[in-house]
């Protein structure tokens, strides 16, 4: 069966969804989007990823065509359409199209919304058991990535350069600090067992994932600090981990060819991986 998504209004075969060459999106990247995962056919942390979708359209200044209550229903009618169990929902909102190509754009401009469902094994991903492997890479992005914009081209090239390497993914460095990893926030945890993550601000993507650990982290007793770490530490570090909608929590288990503590997944990363899956299902 064909998979099912929605595009302005309409809910339509894959092989039948239009977007017109002048939309804003494909010639600007003047778009933003979200990644919501479904677990058990459930959103997972869905209010906080629209909120964070009303956020950037404010910041762009881009037309939110529907309310969050509407984007839940047509989320919710494409998890029953494609019979998804595990995997994510994509969501896209471009400024839209006036007919031609023009950098410059009218307010009342009609946006165009775009979301299709991906199935995937979030639970029992072979990242967990094993790890990850990350290599440390120049962030060249925009000043403002704290608004979640498609302008995913400097995240591509870096996870190309990780794969070419025999790496999964990259951590971004800027300034000698690691701002995040390449599509999800980076935490290290100190030989002395404290919880070490970037402060949030415009360098980094203000992650939903992370907001929900933060909490769940001060259940455990594990003390958090937000502030600067650079490679260097990082790699010195007990522990090192990633989190996002899609990976939840993956432990990394080398930088640049050097392992990470002992080089296996830590115990608190997959502590705290267990916590939200837990508090996720849950909740849901
Ligand atoms: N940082 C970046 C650059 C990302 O692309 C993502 C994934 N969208 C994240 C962090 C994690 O955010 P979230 O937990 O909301 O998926």
């Amino acid at each position: 069966m064909e998979r099912i998504v929605y595009v302005n209004g309409a809910y339509v075969p894959e092989s039948e969804a239009k977007v017109s060459i002048f939309d804003r999106g494909f010639l600007f990247a003047d778009a933003v989007y979200e990644v919501t995962s479904v677990l058990d056919g459930k959103l997972i942390d869905n209010a906080g990823h629209l909120a964070r979708l009303e956020r950037s359209c404010r910041e762009l200044g881009i037309k939110m065509p529907t309310t969050a209550e509407q984007l839940t229903s047509i989320q919710q009618t494409l998890i029953e359409k494609n019979h998804l169990v595990e995997g994510g929902i994509y969501l896209q909102l471009t400024r839209g199209n006036e007919g031609d190509r023009d950098f410059s754009y009218q307010d009342a401009i009609e946006p165009t919304l775009v979301l299709f469902t991906q199935a995937k094994q979030l639970v029992d991903s072979p990242k967990v058991k094993h790890g990850i492997k990350v290599i440390s890479f120049g962030d060249i992005r925009w000043k403002r990535r704290d608004i979640k914009t498609t302008s995913l081209l400097p995240a591509c090239l870096a996870k190309h350069a990780a794969h070419a390497a025999g790496a999964d993914d990259v951590w971004l460095i800027e300034d000698g600090y690691v701002t995040e990893g390449g599509s999800s926030n980076a935490y290290i945890v100190t030989q002395e067992g404290t919880l070490v993550t970037r402060p949030l601000s415009h360098d980094i993507l203000h992650g939903i994932t992370r907001a929900a650990l933060m909490k769940l982290v001060q259940d455990t007793g594990v003390a958090i600090e937000e502030r600067l770490f650079t490679i260097e530490e990082a790699m010195q570090a007990k522990e090192a981990f990633i989190s996002s909608a899609t990976t939840f929590v993956w432990p990394v288990v080398a930088i640049d060819d050097q392992p990470v503590g002992d080089g296996q997944p830590g115990s608190i990363a997959l502590q705290l991986r267990d916590i939200y899956i837990q508090t996720a299902r849950a909740h849901s």
